[in-house]
């Protein structure tokens, strides 16, 4: 049978998260979404308009569909957590369900179990600020929606996970070399998902079978990447420096995330793997 993947932070289709469900729905998968809540509207009404079809088309010719689309807010765990403006907002009141423990249990009840789990999402509202500027806040806002959204999802969703299934996550060098422009602590959040990622991988590895990696990437012009504000400096960058003279394409990182979901990655867990046209080994470009 087609393996059943959940894709969390999938809003359009010019990032990662979508690159990663073509990828793994070429492969066979049947993939369900978990959308961020205020993102949701639009998402849905361009899919039934027709806007993503082009984007949607598979190699077999037919086009890519979704099992389930849930909406989800990452930052809040269960509906206890969440704060009585956001419940009255206008944007979240037309949904519901949206918490992560709630999302988990919707998926758990349409699917049964789920065999991968794919994380691509972050948010650091003061991105744009140095760290040294950054506001205690910002800071921890950057953590719960970059880092512990990742742990959150792997606490819930793991129980509904089969043995030798695997998550995966996003991550940014700027977690270990200076980025400047990568602020508001996200470098900070991308740390702690990477380290997070080993002791991860030690547990749900013990408990449940499940592998956890996770995948640096070069730039990519995506939506967030807009929202930072440099992106056209680092593709450029990137493709003036790296070891591949070319630039990434986000396919290229759906192709790594779904050989490392895959059973040809059965022994590799815990791993940050680079799939930066190899920009990351360079000392000096000349
Ligand atoms: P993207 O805009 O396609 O994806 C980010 C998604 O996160 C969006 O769909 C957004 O709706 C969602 N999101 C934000 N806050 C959320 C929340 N609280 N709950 C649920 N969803 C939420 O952009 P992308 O660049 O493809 O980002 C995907 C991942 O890739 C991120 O972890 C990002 O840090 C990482 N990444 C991106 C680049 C790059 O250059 N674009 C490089 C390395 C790593």
């Amino acid at each position: 049978r087609g393996k059943k993947a959940f894709i969390a932070g999938v809003a359009d289709d010019q990032g990662f998260g979508w690159a990663i469900a073509k990828c793994l729905a070429e492969a066979g998968a049947e993939i369900s979404l978990g959308v961020w809540v205020p993102a949701l509207n639009i998402f849905e009404t361009s899919l039934r308009r027709g806007k993503f079809d082009e984007s949607r088309k598979l190699s077999n010719g037919s086009l890519m569909e979704f099992a389930h689309v849930y909406p989800m807010d990452a930052v809040f765990d269960t509906l206890e957590d969440v704060p009585q403006d956001v419940k009255e907002n206008k944007r979240y009141a037309g949904s519901e369900g949206w918490t992560v423990s709630e999302c988990a249990a919707k998926v758990g009840k349409d699917w049964g179990n789920v065999d991968i789990l794919v994380h691509s999402l972050a948010n650091g509202p003061e991105v744009q600020k140095p760290l040294l500027e950054t506001s205690r806040r910002g800071y921890l806002a950057a953590m719960s929606a970059s880092s512990y959204s990742f742990v959150s999802l792997l606490q819930r969703f793991g129980p509904l996970m089969t043995e030798g299934g695997a998550a995966i996550s996003l991550t940014y060098i700027a977690a270990d070399r200076v980025i400047p422009g990568y602020g508001g602590g996200m470098s900070s959040a991308k740390a702690a998902l990477e380290s997070d990622t080993k002791v991860l991988a030690y547990e749900a590895g013990r408990k449940y079978g499940v592998r956890v990696n996770t995948i640096s990437a070069g730039p990519l012009g995506s939506r967030a990447a807009k929202a930072i504000g440099f992106i056209d400096d680092m593709i450029r960058y990137s493709y003036e420096n790296a070891a591949m003279k070319k630039e990434l394409a986000a396919t290229e990182v759906g192709n790594v995330a779904t050989f490392l979901l895959s059973p040809l990655a059965s022994a590799v867990t815990g791993q940050t793997v680079y799939v930066d046209n190899g920009l990351s080994i360079m000392g000096l470009a000349m």
